[in-house]
């Protein structure tokens, strides 16, 4: 399983940086989960990391802010095959790909999807912005089983402790308080910015 940064507020060399977040989920299938606020670095930054737009079978979008689906219309000139899956497209966790799962909308005034994706070691959360709290989405994922690891927009998240346990911790984009996720989780946090790439 392997899951490749393309978008994020922070960019290795040759790629682009930009406010928002995209990653893909390649497993049995290639997972698109949200695609930045811009489609032409998202594109961009696709060409540079070897991913073709028309190989992708289905995108995830976490929430409907532009930082999040901004890139999608651009996407969709290049494939108009790629199933979408919005965000009010369930209220509860719903196998999107075989192992891959949605959260369901979760939040009041923002609904919001996360994914929840099996690998060998346990489960790895991958999130947007994490607008109805990462440990809302954190309760609902241990539902569908161990978490290894939680990636992705953390937003305001500062219930800490909440993260206890969890062996990989890769915060980017919107998380606020990133150091002292550092700080208290030396050992399992893992910086990512667009171009890194995460194999479990
Ligand atoms: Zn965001
Ligand atoms: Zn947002």
């Amino acid at each position: 399983m392997k899951i490749t940064i393309i978008y994020n507020n922070e960019a290795n060399a040759g790629l682009k940086s930009g406010w928002g977040f995209s990653c893909l989920i390649e497993d049995k299938e290639k997972i698109l989960f949200d695609t930045g606020d811009d489609g032409e670095k998202l594109i961009y930054n696709m060409k540079q990391l070897n991913v073709e737009p028309k190989d992708i079978d289905k995108v995830a979008i976490s929430h409907n802010h532009w930082d999040h689906n901004g890139g999608l219309k651009e996407f969709l000139k290049l494939n108009g095959n790629a199933k979408v899956f919005h965000p009010k497209s369930f209220s509860k966790p719903t196998e999107i790909s075989p192992g891959v799962h949605s959260t369901g909308a979760l939040g009041k005034l923002i609904k919001e999807q996360s994914l929840v994706v099996n690998t060998e070691k346990g489960n790895l959360v991958i999130t947007g912005c994490a607008h109805p709290g990462l440990e809302k989405i954190i309760e609902e994922a241990r539902q569908l089983g161990t978490i290894y690891g939680i990636a992705g927009g953390f937003h305001g998240f500062s219930k800490l402790e909440k993260l206890q346990g969890i062996k990989l911790i890769a915060p980017c984009h919107c998380t606020k308080y990133k150091q002292e996720i550092k700080q208290r989780y030396p050992a399992q946090f893992r910086e990512i910015k667009a171009g890194d790439i995460i194999e479990i």
